[in-house]
Order: structure tokens, then C-alpha cells, then sequence
């Protein structure tokens, strides 16, 4: 029997697929057995092209739609059920993100099956980690029954993929939302900025209820972003006053995130929060209370007001920036902020493997820092 992986296709023009798929991929290679994969989309056959390359897939399906086709789930739940009816699937398994969250709890009520979500470990064929209370509980889940459905967490699995001659690709019906059903009606993108994508960045600046106002987080978060090229998040709290779309919420109602860079900014750590961005490599948080909770998972945290430190940051990058990379130090002066000297060395957005060596905060020699720590 084989895994069906559906996979996510392409939104945009001009992006490839992103690379949530390609952890699914690797997340199910543990079971040793076939993996086809289908995407429906109106891209799908460009994206099925690009899939049939991606080592550990064995057979592409694809199904195009209309161009700007919006997939209710409730409807393309009921297209994979067709399709799975006539095929021998032990697994169907998809990405614990919008897409994947929306589609296999409705495909496996429609098939019979329990679905489980959020699967951190597949052990064996019947037996699966994932994480619950936030992700601070991993359960061992031994499910028995026909159809196996999963949603992924992306973040714990590696999305690195490489590349094989081209598998067999096979073009489905065309998919067509069923125009009497109308649960839902796609109205417009309003995250429309551009901007890194989440899932892809390798820096996240995060900003949360320490950003007091939109006026700060347009002056404050988004030229950081700019200058890092990062993605830019949110808390809960941020995103209920606006900062960003609920696109750009990050943890357990949100987003599971995985760059090698998040800079957490006003945000105290709750779980609900910790959950989506655990898996990122280093944390930086800056808070302005030396207790917040965030602390006791950053790698660097910096006790300050993010008024005074957030300009620094963006300084300091584009200072590297203007020297052109490489085994350049800089140091930035807080001035009046009286929390020290921040000396940024060596950090781009593209050489990130050694962070614990090339983002310092240090002591100030013209102003005593509140707090300031590194961990090891
Ligand atoms: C079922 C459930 C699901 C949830 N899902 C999510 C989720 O997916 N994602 C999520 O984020 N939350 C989620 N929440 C909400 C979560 O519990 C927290 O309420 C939320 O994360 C808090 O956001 P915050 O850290 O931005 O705000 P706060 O907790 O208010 O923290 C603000 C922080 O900013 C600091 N600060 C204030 N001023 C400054 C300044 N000038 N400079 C620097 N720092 C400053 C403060 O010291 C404080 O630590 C969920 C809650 C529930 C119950």
C-alpha cells in the first residue's frame, strides 16, 4: 500500500513549492512504503512537474482549476475521497497548516477514519507522536484502522530535499467547486504585501502586546523586517490589534514556524505562543521586563525598551549591509537609551549557521544595560 501526500500547490505566481511539503515528504519516508503525492491547484501542473523530481515521491497526481479557483475544503475533501476510493492508501497526509488543518479532519469523516493532528514522530504505521497543552505533552497515539489520516507539523521535520530523474505524472479531472454548494466564498488575499513568506523565512521578527500601537509596528517591526529580508509575525495580542493578518499569527491557533533567526519583540511567552516557534533555531527576545517568561527559551535576550533598541537593530544591519558582508563587526551606540552597546557581527540574512558567534549584545561602555544576557 502507498502514502498520499497532498500537497499544497503554488499561490503565487513566479514562487516554487514551498517547502512545508517537502518536510511532509520527509516525514513519511519512516514508513518504507510508496509515496505518491497530489496537488490541485491552478497551477498543479507546473507544480506536479516540480514534484515528480523531488526524491522520495514515486508517482505525481495533479488536477487542475480554473485560474484564481479557490478549493473549498469542504469540496475538495470529497474529490480526494473519490480519488482515495479507487486507490489503496494506508496514509493520507498532509501539512498541520490553514490548508492541511482545514481538509483531513473533513476527508477523514467522509472515510470513516480518525484523523490525528499535528503528528511531531510517525513511529510506525499505527503509531504517532504529537504534541498537545501547547505543546509542552507529547502523546503516543496507536491508531488501528483502513485509513491512517495525519496533519504533519512541518516544523519538526527537515524540509532539505533532493533531487531524482522525474517520476511518473498523471493528469486527473479537472476540479470545479460545485457552484450550488456555496459554504464559503473566497473574497480577496488582504495579506497581499510582500513580504518573506512564514514558512519559508529564515528570519521571523515577532512582534507582540509591547508593540503599543500600529504607528510603532509600521516605524518599529517592518523596517527591522525589511532590513533582515525576515518574515514578520505576531502574537495573539498582535494580531487582534491589527499588526498583521491572521496569517501572521504564530503558535498553537496559529502558525508552526521554523527559521534559523526568531527575534521575539514585546512578547511575554505564553505556551499558546512557545508552541508555534519552538522548532526555530536561535531566539532573540527583547522585553522590557527581565522576568517574561520568553527569556527562558531564548538563546539572547536583551532586557529593553523596544522604542529604543528596535532602531538600533535596524542600524546596525544596514551598516553590515554597507560594508558587504562577511567578518565585519559593528557596533552600534544605543544612544540615550542607556542600555548599552549592541555589537551585531557578520549577520546577514544568508550565513546564519554560527549565529551564537555573530549576534552579541555586550555591554555598553557609555551605559550599563538593565540586563543582559547570553545564554550558552
Ligand atoms: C486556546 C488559546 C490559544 C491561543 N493561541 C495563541 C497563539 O496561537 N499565538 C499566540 O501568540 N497566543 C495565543 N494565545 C494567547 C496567549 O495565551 C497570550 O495571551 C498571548 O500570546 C500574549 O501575547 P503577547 O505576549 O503579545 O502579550 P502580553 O502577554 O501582554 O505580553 C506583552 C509583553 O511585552 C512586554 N513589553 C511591554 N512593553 C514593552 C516595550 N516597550 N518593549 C519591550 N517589551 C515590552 C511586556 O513585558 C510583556 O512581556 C492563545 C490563548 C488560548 C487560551
Amino acid at each position: 500500500m502507498a502514502i498520499l501526500v497532498v500537497v499544497e500547490g503554488k499561490q503565487k505566481g513566479g514562487q516554487t513549492l514551498s517547502p512545508v511539503n517537502f518536510a511532509v515528504i520527509n516525514a513519511v519516508q519512516k514508513l518504507s512504503q510508496p509515496v505518491h503525492a497530489i496537488v490541485v491547484g491552478g497551477r498543479a501542473a507546473d507544480c506536479a512537474t516540480q514534484l515528480s523530481t523531488i526524491k522520495g515521491v514515486d508517482q505525481v497526481f495533479y488536477a487542475e482549476t480554473p485560474s484564481d479557483h479557490w478549493q473549498v475544503p469542504e469540496q475538495l475533501a470529497v474529490f480526494l475521497k473519490d480519488f482515495i476510493d479507487t486507490r489503496d492508501y494506508s496514509h493520507i497526509v498532509a501539512a498541520a497548516n490553514f490548508v492541511g488543518k482545514n481538509l483531513i479532519p473533513r476527508l477523514a469523516a467522509l472515510l470513516g477514519s480518525e484523523p490525528v493532528s499535528e503528528v511531531i514522530n510517525i513511529i510506525d504505521g499505527e503509531t504517532f507522536e504529537r504534541l498537545s497543552y501547547a505543546g509542552r505533552l507529547v502523546e503516543t497515539w496507536v491508531v488501528k484502522q483502513e485509513h491512517q489520516l495525519l496533519t504533519v507539523k512541518h516544523s519538526h521535520f527537515s524540509s532539505d530535499y533532493q533531487r531524482q530523474p522525474p517520476v511518473s505524472v498523471v493528469k486527473l479531472d479537472i476540479f470545479v467547486n460545485q457552484p450550488e454548494v456555496r459554504c464559503a466564498q473566497w473574497l480577496k488575499n488582504i495579506d497581499s504585501e510582500d513580504r518573506a513568506d512564514l514558512s519559508t523565512a529564515k528570519i521571523i521578527v515577532a512582534a507582540g502586546a509591547g508593540i503599543a500601537t500600529k504607528d510603532e509596528f509600521e516605524h518599529l517591526i517592518k523596517p527591522l523586517a525589511k532590513a533582515l529580508n525576515a518574515g514578520i509575525g505576531g502574537s495573539r495580542i498582535a494580531v487582534d490589534k491589527g499588526y498583521c493578518g491572521s496569517g501572521g499569527l504564530i503558535g498553537q491557533t496559529g502558525k508552526s514556524v521554523a527559521p534559523a533567526l526568531y527575534i521575539a519583540i514585546g512578547i511575554s511567552g505564553a505556551n499558546q505562543h512557545l508552541a508555534g516557534m519552538q522548532a526555530s533555531k536561535y531566539v532573540v527576545a527583547i522585553n522590557n521586563d527581565a522576568q517574561a517568561p520568553f527569556f527562558q527559551h531564548a538563546d539572547y535576550g536583551l532586557v529593553a525598551d523596544a522604542k529604543a533598541v528596535v532602531p538600533a537593530l535596524i542600524d546596525a544591519h544596514v551598516a553590515i549591509v554597507g560594508v558587504g558582508g562577511l567578518g565585519c563587526p559593528v557596533s552600534t551606540y544605543l544612544a540615550g537609551a542607556g542600555i548599552g552597546k549592541l555589537t551585531l557581527i557578520d549577520h546577514d540574512s544568508v550565513s546564519l549557521t554560527n549565529l551564537h558567534r555573530q549576534v552579541l549584545f555586550t555591554e555598553s561602555d557609555i551605559g550599563k544595560p538593565k540586563a543582559c544576557y547570553r545564554s550558552a
